[in-house]
């Protein structure tokens, strides 16, 4: 895999025009400089976290913080200090993948999965391993541990362990597995990072990164899916508690999480013709992120890496980790369903 990561560096594949636009503005450049540049008249526009609707998946903690939540829409979900979060990478190191028996086995005898999604779960990932990016062994193993099946809405029974994205409702979609995996693989994910996703979705991204940290959020903007996909996660935890550690919020995630950046890591699972300023200033030096770019008829998937210069500016580099290949996300939109990106006209 090295080899192939070092390969994809050296080839410097075309990305789309509104990317070289804006890699023009920011690279080379010091940030101070740069994110004035992109932000122009935009930077009025951060939200304020007030309006912003959330609601807690910790009702309990809230109320034992003192905080009401009959108003639902008044806070986002907080963190409380002091709680036990619940160690999903640190299960995921304990289970036993060497062979499929002794995994099956652990499964049966530490989890609450339908065997037969086991069988199913244990055969998708090796493939994946074999046709796509998902080669690093902490991705594998949160791919092993993360119950597709639950994530798959009912409409799609059958496919749960199919090679393709699927519909979710609300003209939203569960990723592509293949993308899934190359977009984990590339966020490098370590156990003390903070992870932040923009576009819960159906929940089974997140679902992953509770393997791989526990500093999980993330952003839906669609009120009923948010509100689906919090109560699956609910439901689900006492099978699977990793998923208590992820930090969800309804609201608009170009924006960010300002109340806990800086984020080492952004994966932002909704497509956009550049990269929401915000989100940059949220990316820690260093940080990662993920993300399909460009206009809205086909995106490329980007690696942005913000480096900090030992003078103290910060600049950017890019990947096309798809080597140049085309992917269709579903449209990054503001909260009265406008897409952020600019229309093009065929
Ligand atoms: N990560 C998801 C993929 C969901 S598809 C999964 O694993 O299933 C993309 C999602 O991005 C949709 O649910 C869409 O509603 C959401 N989205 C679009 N614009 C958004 C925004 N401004 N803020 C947060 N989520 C957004």
């Amino acid at each position: 895999m090295a080899n192939a990561f070092t390969e994809f560096f050296k080839k410097s594949i075309p990305a789309p025009l509104v990317f070289s636009i804006f890699s023009g503005l920011v690279i080379g450049t010091s940030f101070g400089l740069s994110i004035p540049l992109i932000l122009l008249s935009n930077s009025e526009r951060v939200a304020s976290y007030e309006e912003v609707a959330a609601v807690s998946m910790v009702e309990d903690a809230l109320r034992l913080a003192g905080r009401s939540n009959s108003e639902e829409e008044s806070f986002a979900y907080v963190t409380l200090p002091g709680v036990q979060k619940y160690d999903g990478p640190r299960l995921a190191q304990s289970m036993p993948i060497e062979t499929k028996e002794t995994w099956l086995s652990w499964m049966s005898r530490n989890r609450g999965d339908d065997p037969v999604f086991l069988e199913q779960r244990w055969n998708w990932a090796q493939n994946l391993v074999i046709t796509s990016e998902l080669k690093r062994p902490e991705d594998v193993r949160a791919f092993l541990l993360t119950p597709r099946e639950h994530f798959v809405r009912a409409q799609n029974k059958g496919l749960e362990y199919a090679d393709t994205w699927l519909p979710i409702g609300y003209g939203a979609t569960i990723t592509d597995p293949d993308v899934v995996s190359m977009m984990t693989t590339t966020l490098n994910v370590k156990p003390l990072d903070k992870v932040l996703e923009i576009g819960t979705g159906s929940g089974y991204q997140s679902a992953i990164l509770s393997y791989l940290t526990k500093d999980v959020y993330t952003i839906e903007i669609i009120r009923p899916l948010f509100l689906e996909t919090d109560a699956l996660y609910r439901k689900l935890e006492r099978n699977f508690p990793s998923f208590s550690v992820i930090n969800r919020k309804l609201g608009d995630g170009y924006y960010g999480w300002e109340e806990y950046a800086p984020f080492d890591k952004i994966i932002v699972t909704c497509s956009i013709d550049h990269i929401p300023p915000p989100l940059l200033r949220q990316l820690s030096p260093g940080g990662i992120m993920v993300l399909p770019l460009g206009p809205p008829n086909r995106q490329y998937i980007m690696e942005i890496v913000k480096n900090e210069e030992a003078d103290g500016s910060i600049t950017l580099s890019r990947r096309d980790v798809y080597n140049g290949q085309s992917v269709k996300f579903i449209p990054f939109r503001d909260e009265g369903g406008v897409s952020y990106s600019t229309p093009v006209i065929e």
